[in-house]
């Protein structure tokens, strides 16, 4: 399986990095190898000083899929959850001032951390999630799924005219502002609608 994700799709979080505003999804992949394994800690990596956590809404494929179109895609995922796209900030910028693909920052092992899943049913509206990460018990980061410039829909269309989707597959639909560095022995919780689906220890 293949973890697909979205870059800037929150005006605000686009703004904080000083990124331009895409006409289109920035979209790119993780390796399965990143996936954190349950109730592990997460390891800061040697080869980098600044790692950012992207709290983020997750969507799991339930079904094969390509050119899925939009009015039809929701028929592709039953659940939902929370997950962190951890990102070697510092390594991304070196790659992204050389223009570079972004793999190494994005895609080491352990930088994707997957909640718990929720049916979707459970929501009146998944284009009105309210989610929040909490480090050290403070709110760091807090998000509604309204301020997505590209919708779930929008993104399972766009991305299936270039990957497959299969089974299983995981797509993280971007952060909003308020990314940051952890540090070794933080503690971070992630909350959707109030109830929380995942935590990671920062070792
Ligand atoms: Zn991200």
């Amino acid at each position: 399986m293949k973890l697909v994700c979205v870059g800037r799709n929150y005006a605000a979080h686009i703004a904080e990095l000083a990124n331009e505003q895409p006409s289109e999804p920035v979209i790119f992949i993780k390796p399965d190898s990143a996936i954190l394994p349950n109730e592990q800690p997460f390891f800061i990596p040697d080869f980098t000083n600044e790692v950012h956590y992207e709290l983020e809404v997750l969507v799991k494929i339930r079904k094969v899929g390509k050119h899925i179109q939009q009015k039809f895609a929701h028929k592709y995922y039953d659940e939902i959850s929370l997950g962190i796209d951890f990102t070697a900030r510092d390594l991304q910028a070196a790659l992204k001032e050389k223009g570079l693909p972004w793999e190494k920052a994005k895609g080491f092992d352990g930088s994707a951390v997957i909640g718990k899943w929720v049916p979707k049913s459970r929501y009146r509206d998944l284009g009105k999630l309210s989610f929040s990460l909490y480090r050290n018990g403070d709110e760091v980061q807090h998000g509604n799924t309204e301020l997505m410039l590209w919708k779930i829909d929008e993104l399972i269309a766009y991305v299936s005219r270039y990957f497959t989707l299969k089974k299983g597959d995981v797509l993280f639909t971007g952060t909003p502002a308020g990314v940051g560095k952890i540090a070794a022995n933080d503690y971070l919780s992630g909350i959707l609608e109030g109830e929380e689906l995942l935590t990671v220890r920062i070792k």
